[in-house]
């Protein structure tokens, strides 16, 4: 972008006399010229309104007066080693000594004589910095929604607790990290019993009130880096990372004793329900995750098998019977 001008002398013959002036006063910026001893020799039109100050008040007085102390030093040290300046953050102060925060644009100039001056163009920023402010605010705004909406999205709304997909995550995260430690890695399958029958009988608003007090129940029951989630409908999966088969059976084996002290109260009713699980851990008894997870589900499955409400956390030998 090119600078555009009419030739010197016609634009002398435009600025002569009071042309400069009236120039000046048409600048939407305020316009403040500083002389020798930075004392102010011009004093635009605009500069009035924004420093709200009359030029009898200003003019023969040092420029930095019209800025927070030490602005005006900055704004005139940096003309001296670029020569101009432009959109430089400065605050400006008012007659009164209210302070605004300021854009300035500046240059030397210099007369025939050798005598050197500094123009500086003030522009107020308080109504953009007040938008950048309402800008950045809204914006942390957001980020924390988004953050929020993210952590919403891998709760289950029933329980709060993790889904599927968000706890697998998670707990395949904390078995690299055990395995990288040599740490083992247990997993435990929980199941209510009979879960249907309460759906069934005293239908599914009672059905979601157990759901969430067994969710409750082993969150309860868990430590600082322990991941549970809802599995699927009425199944729950703890996993417990450096804790090995006994200590996750253990866990386990305390839920289920709570569960089974748990009352629901219907309608007057004092409704008991229980739960099974099934325990797995790496490396006692899978390679991996997922087969250990497999495993747990195999013993949920013998635990259903032998009869409900207990943990099972060995393979059992076919023709186990309920105890
Ligand atoms: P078992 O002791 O063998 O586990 O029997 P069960 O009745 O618990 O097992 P089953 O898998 O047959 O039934 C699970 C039931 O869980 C069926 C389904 O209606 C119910 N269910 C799944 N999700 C929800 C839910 O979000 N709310 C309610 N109220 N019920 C659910
Ligand atoms: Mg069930
Ligand atoms: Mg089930």
């Amino acid at each position: 972008m090119g600078t555009h001008r009419v030739d010197r002398r016609d634009l002398l013959d435009f600025v002569r006399d009071d042309g400069l002036e009236l120039l000046l006063l048409s600048c939407p910026d305020a316009v403040v010229v500083a002389g020798e001893g930075d004392s102010v020799i011009l004093f635009s039109g605009s500069a009035e309104w924004l420093f709200r100050s009359d030029p009898p008040a200003v003019l023969g007085k040092s420029a930095s007066d019209l800025f927070a102390p030490g602005e005006f030093d900055r704004i005139r040290r940096a003309v001296e080693t670029e020569g101009a300046v432009r959109g430089m953050a400065v605050r400006g102060r008012r007659a009164d000594g209210s302070e605004f925060p300021a854009s300035v644009s500046a240059a030397r100039l210099s007369d025939r004589y050798g005598g050197a001056a500094v123009a500086i163009f003030v522009r107020d920023r308080t109504a953009q910095e007040e938008l950048e402010r309402e800008l950045s605010e809204r914006n942390e705004r957001l980020r924390g929604l988004v953050v929020r909406l993210n952590e919403a999205a891998q709760r289950d709304p029933l329980t709060g607790l993790l889904h599927r997909g968000a706890g697998l995550a998670r707990a395949e995260e904390a078995f690299l990290e055990a395995r990288a430690a040599e740490r083992p890695f247990a997993v435990v399958l929980f199941d209510l019993d009979h879960f249907k029958g309460i759906n069934d009988v005293y239908g599914h608003l009672v059905g979601d009130r157990a759901l969430r007090r067994l969710a409750n129940v082993i969150a309860e029951h868990t430590r600082r880096g322990d991941i549970v989630a809802r599995f699927g409908g009425e199944e729950f999966i703890l996993f417990l990372p450096a804790a090995n088969r006994e200590v996750a059976a253990a866990v386990a084996e305390r839920v289920r004793t709570a569960v089974a002290r748990l009352r629901l109260e219907v309608e007057g009713l004092h409704l008991a329900v229980t739960v099974s699980a099934g325990v797995a851990s790496v490396p006692e008894c899978a390679p991996t995750l997922l087969e250990a997870i497999h495993v747990a589900d195999t013993r949920l499955l013998a635990a259903k098998r032998l009869g409900r409400n207990r943990v099972v956390a060995e393979d059992l030998e076919e023709g186990d019977q309920a105890a």
